[in-house]
């Protein structure tokens, strides 16, 4: 059996992180949340003054790039958290705020690049699942396995709100829907790494899958990669 990568794409909350942690958990691999990052970089210009609701200050943003230190580690409950220069931020980098702000400062060449730098070394040896929206088109475009998933906005609204609702946080569906439809619009229409899928992925529309039919689909996808 070999090391393989496992790059899955899709729209924002569609389940991707679920279906790659469960995977990455049963395989004994390394799993890698990419949007974290871009969340992470949110964060930051926000912590900073360096983005309003309308501007992002990227001649500030660009100089401090590379002083923007970003790392996953384990918790004491077996999962990954996300630090940020020193600091853990895993529940900060989850509000509605961050999430649009990751939107948009995913939309800066010099922001893809730095983190896909950082994506791919993290691959180098393989055995990882990365999810996010360039995984199988930009970070390795050679993976073995690709999964583009989706789920149509409405489902993936409700879901989202599901969320929130769990974490004792209160959302109106119409604002939250809104939301999906803008962040997919910005994944699918910027100019750099828009969200597509790789010619090579696997679909998986997961709106009416349960959580075991998902998982064992990826699961049967992630055996024939590994064994052939
Ligand atoms: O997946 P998640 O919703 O956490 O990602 C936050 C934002 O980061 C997305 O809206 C997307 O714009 C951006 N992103 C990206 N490329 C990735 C992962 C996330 O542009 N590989």
């Amino acid at each position: 059996m070999h090391k393989i990568i496992v790059a899955i794409d899709g729209f924002s909350s569609c389940g991707k992180s679920t279906m790659a942690k469960e995977l990455a958990r049963e395989v004994g691999y390394i799993y890698v949340d990419s949007g974290a990052m871009y969340r992470a970089v949110s964060l930051f210009c926000i912590q900073n003054g360096l983005m309003t609701d309308t501007d992002i200050n990227a001649v500030e943003l660009e100089k401090k790039i590379e002083s923007i230190q970003i790392e996953f580690k384990t918790n004491q409950e077996g999962k990954s958290d996300t630090w940020l220069n020193g600091r853990n931020v895993e529940t900060e980098i989850r509000s509605l705020e961050v999430a649009n702000g990751a939107s948009r400062v995913s939309t800066l060449g010099f922001v893809r690049r730095e983190l896909v730098r950082q994506q791919q070394l993290m691959g180098e040896k393989k055995g990882i699942v990365m999810d996010g929206r360039d995984i199988g088109t930009v970070v390795f475009p050679t993976a073995e396995l690709k999964i583009f998933v989706t789920a149509s906005p409405e489902i993936r609204a409700q879901r989202r709100l599901d969320e929130m609702a769990a974490r004792g946080e209160s959302a109106n569906y119409e604002e939250v829907l809104a939301n999906v439809i803008e962040r997919d619009d910005r994944d699918q229409n910027r100019a750099e790494s828009p969200l597509r899928k790789a010619d090579d992925a696997v679909v998986i529309d997961n709106s009416h899958l349960t959580r075991e039919e998902q998982s064992m689909l990826l699961r049967t996808l992630f055996i024939e990669k590994t064994f052939n």
